[in-house]
């Protein structure tokens, strides 16, 4: 007897077969993925949990692809960022920017206004004379010329038109205040968009989570200041951002005194009323923008602001390595 020939829609369906068995172990992937990169000048990290490899994989990609589109846009290390040209045009001129980049300045001057000048993203214009990496900083002379420029209330925006305009000559605008926060909640939102449900994303010292770890918390340390190693907290976290920002950052000492990256915009120099401040609030913009009224206002004051803030906590340590908390926080709450 012959061989019955196999026809044509057997071996279509054999074939789609095959495809399915192909696609199985990427179907059964539901896991953790994760990834680390260097990008904004600090360690940028995503942990999602995705049902499928190919949704896992394209998750984190967006993500590190977002981190990137920020840093063109908002870097004062790129000449040709949108930031740069700001700097470099709106003493002159109003300049024209694209609605992200505006509504991140915006929210920076509103965080000026909630700290009473303490958040001040035209601290540049004296900051920019710092570099920590190589132990250099401006003398008295060079500060006092600059800090004029240091002045939130001097930038003018054009909510219409979409154009930033400085009032004053000499001004310097940094996000790296802000940014960086911005970058993570951009990067949720995506994750968002796509289904995700479980996520934590970090850029250097911001960082936000969706959801938990199947029914328990993330758990987050706030380090010692002089001490990477110890722990002088943990908190557990579900829906929500953090930042953390420390004076052991980004730093150099010279003769006993600390020279490190917050600056007082009253004085042009490091900020050190705190040691360390950690905020938690619902975006990372905000927990952002508000770590480092501490530094510059002290920690009595910086508690008055945020305990007035619907939604925000703080935890600080003092110089004296008390660790302060709002209300919010404290035990038995
Ligand atoms: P990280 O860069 O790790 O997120 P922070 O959130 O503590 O660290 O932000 C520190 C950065 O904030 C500095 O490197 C500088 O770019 C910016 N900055 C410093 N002083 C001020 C200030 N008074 N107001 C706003 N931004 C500031
Ligand atoms: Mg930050």
């Amino acid at each position: 007897r012959g061989r019955r020939p196999v026809s044509a829609a057997t071996r279509r369906c054999c074939r789609a077969l095959g495809l399915l068995l192909a696609l199985l172990p990427a179907l059964a992937h539901a896991e953790w993925y994760r990834r680390e990169e260097a990008i904004m000048g600090t360690r940028i990290y995503v942990e999602l949990w995705a049902d499928a490899a190919p949704a896992g994989e394209s998750a984190v990609a967006a993500v590190i692809q977002s981190m990137h589109d920020v840093d063109e846009m908002m870097s004062t290390y790129k000449p040709a960022s949108q930031l740069s040209r700001v700097n470099d045009r709106a003493a002159q001129e109003p300049v024209k920017v694209d609605r992200e980049l505006f509504e991140v300045i915006r929210n920076a001057l509103e965080f000026s206004r909630l700290t009473h000048g303490a958040f001040d993203v035209t601290y540049a214009s004296v900051g920019y004379l710092y570099d920590f990496r190589a132990h250099q900083r401006p003398t008295e002379a060079q500060i006092e010329k600059a800090l004029p420029g240091i002045n939130w209330r001097n930038v003018r925006l054009d909510p219409v038109a979409l154009t930033v305009k400085f009032d004053h000559a000499g001004m310097r605008i940094d996000l790296g205040g802000i940014a960086k926060g911005y970058a993570v909640d951009r990067a949720i939102g995506l994750l968002q968009a796509r289904g995700i449900a479980h996520a934590v994303v970090t850029a250097g010292g911001d960082s936000r989570i969706i959801g938990d770890r199947f029914g328990r918390p993330w758990i987050v340390g706030i380090r010692h200041p002089d001490d990477p190693k110890r722990v002088i907290t943990r908190i557990p976290l579900v829906d929500t951002a953090m930042s953390t920002s420390g004076d052991y950052e980004r730093y150099f000492d010279e003769n006993g005194v600390r020279y490190h990256h917050i600056i007082d915009p009253k004085t042009g120099h490091s900020a050190s009323k705190v040691r360390s401040a950690t905020i938690l609030a619902p975006t990372a913009m905000q927990t952002d923008g508000l770590s480092k009224t501490a530094f510059v206002l002290g920690a009595e004051e910086a508690l008055k602001i945020i305990e007035a803030i619907p939604g925000v906590d703080a935890i600080f340590v003092t110089p004296q390595g008390k660790v302060l908390y709002t209300k919010g926080l404290q035990p038995g709450d």
